[in-house]
């Protein structure tokens, strides 16, 4: 979040959930550090959890403006927050069941109502057009190439500019078109995920990723992806889809075994003016490129573990990316152990989680309470980040120096973003910043 006060206007980019320990995060999320019904309007980047994940709480506690995006983001915001939601019931569920006599009833931070009354508040601009949102601000929406529908954001505001890239893509990702130039501003806030690190080239993802397919599949093996629902998991549908469509590997069983990625690709059919050069005319000429006809989209929990019992080999890509929780704990459960197998890890895994370990490949994994030991093959390819890198935000900002009086790193660790403020000093940027938590920047 971050939060624009000029005159008596106060607008917040992005209202995100925070995610980490339980306690943590219920009280980070359920206060906010301002008064929501001050705010004039939301501009919402992208349709991440960790951008929207907030904004029902937020109107729970008296925001009722606008929330502005682009129609694929509200789209996706649809399916997203409807799954936060469920998940927010099911915890305070499964916390009252263990509650000891006497304590207070836990409730869920929203619920699917909250949501819905949500929805009502948002209002979609197209990218590119200038929109007069009030007479004292514009607001302009620039293609970001992370994810359908996401946007950086660009203001007009009373004597100043400012750009909010939200998270930006990479070049080259199958799918969205590559993010566009980063508008100059007197004042840029640039994500900074990875300011030092570079990723693999994108042309190698596809070859990779046949090759292993065949190699687990002469074992006889099944090949299982822990995927993000939403944006990794349509990237992985695509290629393989597009691999299978060029004759470059043999049609073979595909399952993704996730609902919310079956209804966030339901959203990605929907929004083709997203798409890239490549991808409109796969659309042309098969209306099917996430390959509904080849790839099975698993939706009931029933289907999902009859997937266990099957013998031959198969793909089956399931959430969540880091393997706390969701459908691929139990195809890990009943798969690791067995040597014919591969784990393909696409995605960061952050310390202390399951997918972590599974990267250090520990001899034993603890899945639901119980311990089976990893013999199947682990292989990671960092190649499917939909986060630029180093060099693609050196190559994006570079041009700004002279443009740009103030640029400030977020969404970032600080090993990530000093490295890349020391080489833009070098290149003529003057006032740079990694703010902390709850920093003031005057203007
Ligand atoms: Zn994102």
């Amino acid at each position: 979040m971050h939060l624009l006060e000029f005159g008596r206007r106060k607008i917040l980019l992005d209202c995100g959930f925070f995610q980490g320990r339980r306690s943590e995060s219920r009280e980070r999320n359920s206060r906010f550090p301002f008064d929501p019904t001050s705010l004039s309007a939301v501009v919402l980047s992208h349709a991440h959890i960790d951008h929207c994940g907030n904004l029902p709480n937020l109107m729970k506690q008296g925001f009722n403006g606008p929330i502005y995006c682009t129609p694929a983001t509200r789209d996706l915001l649809a399916v997203m927050l409807a799954d936060s939601a469920k998940i927010q019931e099911e915890d305070a569920e499964f916390l009252n069941k263990k509650r000891k006599p006497g304590e207070p009833r836990i409730e869920p931070l929203y619920n699917r109502v909250d949501v819905l009354r949500t929805l009502k508040l948002v209002q979609s601009f197209p990218y590119w057009r200038l929109h007069d949102v009030h007479p004292d601000w514009q607001l302009q929406f620039v293609e970001a190439g992370h994810l359908l529908g996401s946007a950086m954001v660009h203001l007009k505001l009373p004597g100043k500019t400012l750009t909010f890239t939200g998270d930006i893509g990479r070049k080259g990702l199958p799918i969205l078109r590559d993010p566009s130039p980063i508008p100059a501003a007197d004042v840029v806030i640039c994500e900074s995920t990875y300011g030092n690190r570079t990723h693999p080239p994108v042309e190698l993802l596809a070859e990779n990723l046949a090759a292993l397919i065949r190699r687990t599949f002469e074992r006889g093996g099944k090949l299982l992806i822990p995927a993000f629902s939403l944006g990794r998991t349509q990237t992985i549908a695509y290629l393989l889809h597009k691999l299978i469509q060029e004759g470059r590997m043999e049609e073979i069983p595909i399952f993704v075994d996730s609902p919310l990625a079956a209804a966030a690709t339901e959203v990605y059919r929907l929004h083709p003016e997203c798409f890239d050069d490549e991808t409109a005319l796969l659309v042309q000429e098969n209306p099917d490129v996430f390959g509904a006809n080849m790839i099975r989209y698993v939706r009931t929990a029933e289907e999902s573990k009859n997937l266990n019992r099957r013998q031959e080999p198969c793909v089956v890509v399931a959430a969540s990316g880091m393997c706390e929780s969701g459908r691929i704990l139990h195809h890990l459960k009943y798969n690791v152990h067995d040597p014919r197998n591969t784990v393909l890890i696409i995605g960061f895994q952050a310390p202390e989680t399951l997918g972590r370990r599974i990267v250090e490949k520990r001899p034993e994994l603890r899945i639901h309470d119980q311990f089976v030991p990893l013999n199947a093959e682990v292989v990671v390819m960092n190649g499917f980040s939909c986060h630029a890198d180093r060099n693609d935000l050196l190559e994006m900002l570079t041009p700004l120096a002279a443009q740009v009086p103030k640029l400030r790193f977020v969404h970032g660790e600080k090993d990530q973003a000093e490295p890349l403020m020391q080489t833009l000093q070098e290149r003529g940027f003057s006032d740079l910043g990694f703010p902390e938590r709850g920093a003031t920047l005057a203007w």
